[in-house]
């Protein structure tokens, strides 16, 4: 078993209701556990245009090798409606192996660790809120690249509960959030 963290964005249709289908879809896969996952997150696009994306990720255990993960992943993707027109061009659904357990892997069209994540807010932030330990084999701490980053837009998104929420007067401080 391996635990594996994945970057999930969105910025095209109702990408916010894609990510949180996807990381339900993502649940409902046997081959993995999901163990946490993030806050939503809005950001700025970055090297790329179009609107504001949304942004999550998950840690998760799982008996598939990389190869297998990166496979699902990529059948997820192509599921949510997922087109490559163009290099970073919008879309609805883009889901990124950040890390596999300890492997570093160099190939062609696999790089893990993600060789973009220690540079993106929308990487980083989500993945240390989840895990704020956790350490990037080689590089470190993940913590430790939160400052560069800092300039780069992230807000977190916080909608009113609608379970314990619903129904409750303004103001309740009894009504959750969730996550
Ligand atoms: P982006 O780099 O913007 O995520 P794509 O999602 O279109 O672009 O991915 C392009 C290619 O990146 C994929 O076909 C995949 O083979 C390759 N790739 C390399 N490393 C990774 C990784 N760690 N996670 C996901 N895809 C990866
Ligand atoms: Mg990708």
């Amino acid at each position: 078993m391996t635990v594996a963290y994945l970057g999930l964005g969105a910025n095209l249709g109702d990408a916010r209701q894609t990510l949180k289908d996807a990381v339900v879809c993502l649940a409902q896969q046997h081959p993995l556990t999901v163990l946490a996952k993030s806050s939503l997150y809005r950001t700025a696009p970055i090297d790329a245009g179009g609107d504001d994306y949304y942004n999550c990720a998950v840690k998760l255990d799982t008996p598939l090798s990389v190869r297998q993960l990166l496979a699902l992943c990529q059948r997820i993707e192509h599921h949510f409606g997922r087109e490559r027109p163009f290099r970073n061009a919008p879309r609805t659904l883009d889901i990124d192996i950040l890390l596999f357990g300890d492997h570093e892997i160099d190939e062609p069209d696999l790089v893990v660790p993600h060789p973009r994540m220690t540079g993106r807010a929308f990487a980083l932030v989500p993945l240390v809120e989840i895990d704020a330990e956790l350490v990037i084999p080689r590089l470190g701490p993940a913590s430790a690249f939160l400052p560069a980053v800092a300039g780069q837009r992230i807000e977190k998104v916080k909608p009113p509960c609608q379970c314990l929420g619903a129904g409750a007067p303004p103001g309740d401080p009894t009504a959750g959030e969730c996550r």
